[in-house]
């Protein structure tokens, strides 16, 4: 081989050598490159885009670090006006809640209200005061007063007839009954509701006395009222009043009964001795029981000034007192047997009186 030819062969290998050494460090620069660039490609996806994205990057942290700091200025400036509109909002929320709240109490207080008086209720009220309005005058006032002034005048009347009954002689009481039968009603009204206060009826004594007697027994009621004891005895019974209440009633002032003379076993006085005179009816009761018969007498005991006295006094007009229960305190129930007959006008008996029953006003 020629000088040339080596020389020429030389310069070739070491060309080659050079350029393998230059591709060599080429490619692992372009392989770093390209690391690096698909690294870069990952964040920015190209080379460009990575640049952009390292100016994004840092234009963003610049952004970001204004941002920041804006936020920062932002905060001190306007922090404390957003604290305040906070502080402001609140309050405004809670006026508001308040507001609710107390409508909410109201709305409560009003159903509350609702409760206590009711819509119906009211309207009722009303009603009534337009009744009322429309009543006449007479009757506005409340019912309660009329009905108490009613009762005050039948009681008022009612103690008007009774004194009437024990101030006058009986045939005046008989006028008076006859010329106002309505009376009789009045005072019977008057004296049921008297009756109803005491603790207890002393008719009901007299008849339980008398259904013990016999069967066969005559009974004369003098001053019988309803006629109570022949509705509640087997006896025979004559009832005697003023005014004849029912059909059992014989009309007739006691003084002068029709009964025959000695016909009847029992006298009955049941809060009946009234007038003044008393002793007409002594008279008469002696004349019309037969001999050892009983004549029943039950007072008011108030009536009574001295009981030993009356009691002497009755005697004198045919009678022997038999039995006497002084017991109670508003009665006194009194049994006299007939001794014997009085021959009217032979002798001059003494004069019975009683106190009148006058009954208080309530
Ligand atoms: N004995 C009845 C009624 C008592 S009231 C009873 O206990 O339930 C008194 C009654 O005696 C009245 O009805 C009155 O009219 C009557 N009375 C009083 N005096 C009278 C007389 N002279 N004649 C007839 N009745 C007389």
């Amino acid at each position: 081989m020629s000088v040339k030819k080596r020389k020429f062969k030389r310069n070739r290998r070491q060309n080659l050598e050079e350029n393998e050494l230059m591709n060599s460090s080429v490619s692992k620069e372009k392989k770093k490159k390209k690391f690096s660039s698909q690294k870069e490609t990952m964040n920015f996806n190209s080379p460009k885009k990575m640049v952009l994205g390292k100016m994004k990057n840092e234009n963003k942290k610049k952004i970001m670090e204004n941002r920041g700091k804006m936020t920062n200025k932002r905060n001190r400036s306007e922090i404390e006006g957003e604290k305040e509109e906070v502080i402001e909002s609140k309050k405004r929320r809670k006026s508001k809640k308040n507001k609710s709240n107390a409508l909410v109490k109201n709305s409560g207080k009003k159903s509350q209200l609702n409760k206590k008086i009711d819509v119906n209720t009211l309207k009722g009220m009303l009603m009534d005061k337009e009744e009322e309005k429309n009543k006449p005058n007479w009757e506005n006032s409340s019912s309660t007063l009329r009905e108490r002034m009613i009762a005050q005048l039948r009681s008022s009347r009612f103690r008007f007839i009774n004194e009437t009954l024990y101030n006058n002689a009986s045939f005046e009481s008989k006028k008076y009954f006859k010329d106002d039968p309505e009376a009789f009603d009045a005072y019977h009204k008057g004296f049921q509701q008297q009756v109803d206060n005491w603790p207890l009826n002393p008719v009901d004594i007299i008849i339980e006395s008398i259904k013990k007697c016999p069967k066969d027994y005559i009974v004369a009621d003098f001053g019988c009222g309803e006629a109570k004891i022949a509705e509640s005895v087997s006896q025979k019974v004559h009832s005697f009043d003023f005014v004849a209440m029912n059909d059992k009633v014989t009309v007739c002032d006691m003084a002068h009964t029709p009964l025959l003379k000695s016909g009847v076993n029992i006298v009955v006085f049941c809060l009946s001795l009234m007038g003044t005179n008393l002793n007409d009816y002594l008279l008469e009761a002696n004349r019309v029981l037969k001999k050892g018969g009983i004549m029943k007498i039950a007072e008011v005991e108030s009536r009574f000034e001295n009981i030993e006295d009356f009691i002497k006094l009755v005697t004198n007009y045919g009678f022997v007192n038999t039995w006497s229960d002084l017991s109670n305190d508003l009665f006194y129930f009194l049994d006299f047997k007939k001794e014997k007959d009085l021959e009217k006008g032979k002798s001059k008996l003494p004069a019975i009186e009683l106190k009148p029953c006058l009954y208080k006003r309530r």
